[in-house]
């Protein structure tokens, strides 16, 4: 990679921002395509997010992904936002067209992208789906354009109805409800697809999983959007009967591609963004 003064700048911002995988992803992506692109990474801290936005402007960065604990917070900042972003209050990338800031939500297109590019067709389906924390929003926000039934669980309960109902209007059958097994356990038995976004089966939580390998059955499909190991648990269990299963990474690297294709207008090279992501993985040791 030669840098010039003609070399554009993107970057993640986010803190902590040590373990980010996008700048291996998205500095592939561009070598891959001989664009005159670089991608770095900014720890930013809450009190630095307006200063690091209006550096964006002032320094002609093209093009940022925001990560935790910015998703929010940046959203004030924009001069438009994408349907996603209105939902969801909360951003993952952004578009600098010169100096006017545009937001985009890119989460539940990846997780969808994730199902459908490992040949999961979710048309008449039902999804049982554990969480309702900002991963879980973004997704349950784009199955509803695409399954037949969606049912929430998260141990708060609150927040699963909560989110149930501001997805109402989509007309798809949705309920929200306890994250309890006895409902786990239940909504499992005609469920086509589960997807886990809680943190449980994360480092340091890696040994848990929410779902007993014997509630499992291998009609289902499985994806677990924990990345960190990228062998959950309930990854392990759901392969072990015999069940279809889908990543963290691929939703990682889906939403990844899908920020590539807003900044770029090129189709995203996915295969190289995969092995980039997943050599990085190897390189730390943390899969
Ligand atoms: P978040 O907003 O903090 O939400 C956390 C969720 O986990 C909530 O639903 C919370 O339930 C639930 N939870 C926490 N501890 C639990 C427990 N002991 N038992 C049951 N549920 C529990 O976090 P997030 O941003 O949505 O991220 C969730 C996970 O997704 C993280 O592991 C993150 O790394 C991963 N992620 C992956 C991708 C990807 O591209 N693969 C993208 C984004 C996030 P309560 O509401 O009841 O607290």
């Amino acid at each position: 990679m030669v840098i010039s003064g003609r070399t554009e700048v993107f970057a993640v911002i986010g803190d902590p921002i040590e373990h980010t995988l996008s700048p291996a992803m998205q500095n592939a992506a561009f070598e891959h395509l001989n664009l005159d692109f670089v991608f770095l990474a900014f720890r930013v801290t809450s009190d630095e997010l307006e200063n690091a936005v209006r550096a964006v402007r002032a320094l002609g960065i093209r093009g940022l992904n925001v990560t935790m604990p910015h998703k929010n917070s940046v959203t004030e900042f924009l001069d438009e936002a994408d349907p996603a972003v209105k939902f969801l209050k909360a951003v993952n990338t952004l578009l600098n067209q010169r100096g006017r800031l545009r937001g985009f939500n890119t989460d539940g297109v990846g997780a969808l992208g994730a199902l459908k590019n490992n040949g999961v067709n979710l048309a008449g389906k039902k999804v049982l789906l554990l969480g309702a924390g900002g991963a879980a929003k973004a997704i349950a926000f784009s199955l509803t354009k695409e399954v037949d039934e969606l049912c929430i669980l998260n141990r708060d309960a609150a927040k699963a109805r909560e989110l149930a109902s501001v997805l109402e209007p989509c007309g798809k059958k949705i309920v929200g409800n306890e994250l309890s097994s006895i409902q786990l356990q239940q909504e499992l038995r005609d469920s086509d697809v589960l997807i886990n976004a809680t943190i449980v089966g994360m480092t340091p939580y890696a040994s848990e999983s929410l779902v007993k390998p014997e509630w499992l059955k291998p009609e289902l499909t499985v994806m677990d959007i924990v990345y960190n190991p990228i062998e959950t648990k309930l990854i392990r269990d759901a392969r072990a009967v015999g069940a279809k299963v889908v990543n963290g990474v691929e939703m990682l690297l889906y939403q990844g591609a899908a920020s590539f294709e807003i900044w770029t207008g090129c189709k995203a090279p996915v295969d190289v963004m995969r092995t980039a992501a997943l050599n990085q993985i190897t390189a730390r040791g943390t899969h």
